[in-house]
């Protein structure tokens, strides 16, 4: 799979995308080896359409809405750009949270400013949920919508998005989601949670790249904006010829993860929990971020006590797993996520995210246990010479440089 140096890869980055589901695989390839174009009214385009019909179905199934409020898109990008610009009204304010992914910070800020608007941003707690008396303060200013993501990227938080919609509908904003962490990892039920808008991508849970999805309330969202000029398609809401082979390809992937949400979150939890209590538990200094029990089931965020995460991660090269978020990956700037939950620049810099998933074994973390406690002895002598590791094999005076919350 194009890693040669160490095999095999322990694939611990399902944050920034998941492996293709067999499932899905399978739809995409059929359809790719099909021909006909949605719209096209001869036998393979009404093949073509009726495919795509059965993938909005599994995805409206997945997330327990009426396949008519679906809109297919690239990918959560686009759908929060959709949204936001969708709900913009001129001279009214949007609300967002301190960290929300880029694709919704930055489509916040130029939908603002295209409709003569402010952006509010609340902060969050140390933990990393949300400052709830800010988004009270930020409602006062009867902002057109609010939009707070499902589940964090870096750190798996959860926001409580029945309390954010309670409040946000009685002052009268509309509330729009970035689930894209969530959706096909934990259960979601739209008939119950009164979201009005929800961006959602396939990637993140077994789909092949490029393709996601908009959720848009029937009735409640006054107007979609396209974002491009084009055809018809999705009922005029996204033009384009449809991404037949990458739809089947989401719906098949909903439809997958849909039959086992609940075992493979449990699952996946419990393989989490072993992997951070055996690595706290060897190296004391480590720190987790994020509330311990609101988090996404899959995700690990530590802080290894002045071990800078590019040093740790070279030391590991059979782990594939992320510093800060991906998105983010290659950029000289600390994570934005974990600066606004309070932690420094050193222990920002010192974290890595652990993602787990569905494909991933008991076999997987016994051996990430391994490599992360021998990467932090082998980054900890190259570092600090003369001291002590926190696994406790070399002989020193000195620790490593503390870091207080
Ligand atoms: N929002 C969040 C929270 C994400 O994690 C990502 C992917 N990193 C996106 C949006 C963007 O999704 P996509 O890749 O489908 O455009």
């Amino acid at each position: 799979m194009g890693h040669t140096a160490v095999d095999p890869l322990i694939y611990l980055d399902y944050n920034a995308t998941a492996p293709v589901r067999p499932e899905a695989l399978a739809a995409t390839t059929k359809a790719l080896m099909a021909v006909g174009n949605a719209s096209s009214v001869h036998a393979g385009g009404r093949e073509a359409a009726l495919a795509v019909d059965q993938a909005r179905e599994r995805v409206a199934a997945l997330l327990t809405c009426s396949p008519s409020e679906l809109i297919f898109t690239s990918g959560a990008t686009e759908a929060n750009n959709l949204a936001l610009r969708s709900a913009a009204t001129p001279g009214q304010s949007l609300v967002i949270s301190a960290v929300e992914h880029p694709a919704v910070t930055e489509a916040a800020v130029a939908v603002a400013d295209a409709v003569g608007g402010t952006v509010h941003t609340i902060g969050v707690h140390r933990d990393g949920t949300l400052r709830l008396e800010e988004l009270e303060e930020a409602l006062a200013t009867s902002p057109a919508l609010v939009s707070i993501m499902a589940a964090n990227n870096e750190t798996g938080v959860l926001s409580d998005l029945d309390l954010v919609v309670k409040i946000a509908h009685e002052a009268g904003a509309l509330v729009h989601s970035d689930a894209t962490q969530l959706v096909g990892r934990l259960p979601i039920d739209l008939r119950r949670l009164e979201l009005d808008l929800l961006s959602m991508s396939g990637h993140k849970f077994g789909a092949p790249q490029g393709v996601g999805a908009l959720f848009a309330r029937r009735g409640i969202v006054p107007a979609i904006r396209p974002l491009m000029y084009g055809g018809g398609h999705e009922r005029g809401r996204r033009p384009g010829t449809l991404n037949v082979p990458g739809i089947v390809g989401l719906g098949a992937a909903a439809d997958a993860a849909a039959r086992c949400l609940d075992q493979e979150a449990a699952r996946v939890r419990l393989l989490r929990d072993r992997f951070e209590n055996a690595v706290m538990t060897a190296l004391p200094g480590t720190r987790r971020n994020g509330h311990p029990d609101r988090r996404l089931p899959g995700v690990s965020s530590l802080t290894f006590d002045g071990l800078p995460a590019d040093a740790m991660l070279a030391a590991m090269p059979a782990i594939a797993a992320s510093e800060g978020s991906a998105c983010a990956a290659g950029a000289m700037e600390p994570s934005r996520v974990l600066l606004a939950m309070g932690l420094s620049r050193d222990e920002a810099e010192c974290t890595i995210r652990f993602s787990l998933g569905y494909t991933t074994t008991d076999d997987d973390i016994d051996s990430a246990i391994r490599h992360v406690i021998d990467a932090e002895r082998r980054v900890h002598a190259a570092l600090y010479p003369t001291t002590t590791t926190a696994s406790g094999t070399a002989q020193g005076q000195e620790g490593p440089r503390r870091h207080d919350a």
